[in-house]
């Protein structure tokens, strides 16, 4: 019996197709879109064409009917020319309508995945806001039953997307003294509801992609817009962070991947002592090690992301493997992606955008908590 680790002729086209487009398409205009912090107005348009939108989700609803592998292996080909715009991709269609199509009804299911596998409607999600970071069931967000209405008040920070957004999740508090029993998801369309507004947050790092400080102020939405059943909250955010942790670590594969590629390539061109710096057995080591940190970190994330498309319900959550191995996957490309920058800094500079996989979808130190917990478990089984 062999251990396939090479992918598929299909995924192979895949990846082939998402970089000719991110290569073409994409990158002669980064430079200046990174100077403005804009996002490409017609990207989310053209993952639409590329099939990248829709790339795990069922047919009947524009997807592509594949998985999470061919996910990250999108998200690190867009990465590997832009991780911000990769985390964007990742943010509208693994955070938000990812997680509203395993909840949604058939019928709100028919209506908006369309449009989301089109690039029609950009989406984002809530969890953080600015008192409730890594403590996230602490939010203070209220949604109120009011007859056949819910009343939102409450605002939430750091939103990928939130500026442009057209389709949001996000979670409120719907019986605060239940903490996280009572907790409950909601979907809306930001553009068009009153009692909305998002501010731009001006970042360092990650441009391109639109960050927002959100506010609800009294805004009204139909109890239909409730996922996963009321007081549920809690089961739709754990379940939907580990495809986030796995897909996104793609965005920090193409990363690592560009910054190995760009050092090999000016390693052997800048010349100093009459030599390329490619001959200093102190570059070397670098070029090797970041080489040996990509390499380590996609076995970590792609395995987690076939254990992933195994599963019949492609569920995570507390007690389960997968949400050791999702947590697993981000840490270590998130922390060997920062290593891997480090070097590449050293070698020629850039790349700091690489900082955010420590941080974002449950920073390092609450990842390494998730995985201690799951070592835990009687049924715990080392090899896998
Ligand atoms: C560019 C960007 C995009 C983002 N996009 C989104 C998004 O789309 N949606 C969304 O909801 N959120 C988003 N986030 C928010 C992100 O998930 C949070 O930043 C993250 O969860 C950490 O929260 P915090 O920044 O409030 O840090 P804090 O929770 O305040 O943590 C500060 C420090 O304390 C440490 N710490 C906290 N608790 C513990 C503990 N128990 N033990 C040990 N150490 C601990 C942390 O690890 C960290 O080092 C985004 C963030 C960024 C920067």
């Amino acid at each position: 019996m062999s251990l396939n680790f090479e992918f598929s002729e299909e995924q192979r086209m895949l990846e082939e197709s998402v970089w000719r487009w991110a290569s073409t398409w994409l990158e002669p205009q980064m430079e200046k879109l990174y100077e403005e912090d804009k996002m490409p107005p017609d990207f989310f348009k053209e993952l639409g064409k590329l099939g990248v939108n829709g790339i795990a989700f069922e047919e009947e609803y524009g997807g592509a009917g594949l998985g999470y592998v061919e996910t990250l292996l999108a998200y690190e080909t867009i990465g590997r020319v832009s991780n911000a715009l990769a985390m964007s991709a990742g943010a509208s269609q693994t955070l938000c309508f990812d997680n509203f199509r395993r909840h949604a009804t058939d019928d709100q299911k028919k209506e908006i995945l369309p449009k989301a596998c089109s690039g029609e409607y950009i989406g984002c999600l809530g969890i953080t806001e600015p008192n409730a970071g890594s403590d996230a069931m602490s939010m203070s967000t209220r949604a109120v039953k009011k007859g056949n209405k819910y009343i939102v008040n409450g605002s939430k920070t750091f939103i990928t997307n939130g500026p442009v957004a057209d389709f949001m999740v996000f979670y409120a508090k719907t019986e605060p003294d239940k903490k996280a029993r009572g907790m409950s998801a909601f979907f809306f369309f930001p553009k068009k509801t009153k009692g909305f507004s998002c501010e731009k947050i001006k970042k360092w790092g990650m441009r391109t992609s639109p960050t927002g400080l959100l506010t609800f102020e009294d805004m009204e939405l139909p109890e239909e817009n409730l996922i996963g059943g009321f007081n549920r909250g809690v089961g739709v955010l754990t379940g939907g962070l580990c495809t986030e942790r796995i897909t996104l670590s793609g965005c920090s594969l193409g990363s690592q991947r560009s910054c190995l590629e760009l050092s090999i390539k000016y390693a052997k061109e800048r010349v100093q002592f009459g030599r390329p710096i490619a001959d200093f057995q102190m570059i070397q080591e670098k070029l090797a090690n970041m080489y040996t940190g990509y390499i380590s970190s996609k076995m970590m994330a792609y395995r987690a992301a076939a254990y992933c498309d195994s599963l019949k319900d492609k569920r995570g959550g507390k007690g389960t493997d997968l949400d050791r191995m999702a947590a697993a996957s981000l840490l270590y490309c998130g922390e060997t992606g920062t290593k891997i920058a480090a070097d590449a800094i050293q070698i020629h500079g850039g790349y700091l955008d690489q900082k955010l996989w420590d941080i974002g979808a449950g920073t390092s130190e609450i990842r390494r908590m998730i995985i201690a917990r799951e070592l835990m478990r009687d049924d715990f089984q080392s090899g896998r």
